[in-house]
């Protein structure tokens, strides 16, 4: 079943999410709800989708990034990004920790504000301490794009979205961001944007 994704003004996308039990994540329920989650994301389409994106108020995302999802892209543009294909799981109850070393800056965008991009600089690496889809307890260390998705989905978690944390400069459409900056090195945007680096 597809869900419906709320756009950015709805409450439900500024409160923190509860934190699921243990013994809730097993139920029909929650299960239905990430096999939903999971065909709604496809459907999008998208890497990442929070519970909050659908309107439910929990702490509960799912993540996926296919290999076709980026098959067009050129190699130095995802190496740039360290974009590699991310299987499906599901993160429930996140802690995050973000690695005090590089941080890195790239165009990113949300389903929740379609049709516009900006530049978020984010930690290359994180730690996420969480359940799985089954409730288990499982410890991730993510790089690269992988890293920057996890910290946007369970940011969402949280009840922020990355327009908060963005480079406000770099904001724009996407048909703007088609025509002009698509190729450009992200040294040069943040030049042409006036931002010191
Ligand atoms: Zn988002």
């Amino acid at each position: 079943m597809r869900l419906k994704i709320v756009q950015l003004g709805e409450a439900v996308l500024r409160q923190r999410g509860r934190e699921l039990k243990p013994g809730e994540i097993k139920g029909k329920e929650i299960q239905d709800l990430i096999e939903w989650m999971r065909e709604t994301m496809y459907d999008a389409p998208g890497v990442g989708l929070a519970a909050p994106q659908v309107g439910l108020s929990m702490q509960l995302a799912v993540i996926e990034d296919r290999a076709e999802n980026f098959r067009d892209a050129p190699p130095e543009f995802l190496k740039e990004r360290e974009r590699k294909p991310v299987p499906f799981h599901v993160l429930i109850n996140p802690k995050i920790t973000l690695d005090p070393g590089e941080n890195v800056s790239f165009f990113e965008g949300c389903l929740s504000l379609p049709g516009f991009t900006g530049v978020v600089a984010r930690a290359r690496r994180v730690r996420v301490d969480c359940l799985d889809h089954a409730g288990v307890p499982r410890v991730i260390n993510a790089s690269g794009w992988y890293a920057r998705i996890l910290q946007h989905e369970i940011d969402h978690l949280f009840g922020t979205v990355y327009v908060d944390r963005m480079l406000p400069r770099t904001f724009m459409n996407m048909e703007n961001f088609n025509r002009y900056w698509k190729s450009t090195s992200m040294a040069d945007v943040l030049k042409s944007a006036q931002i010191e680096t």
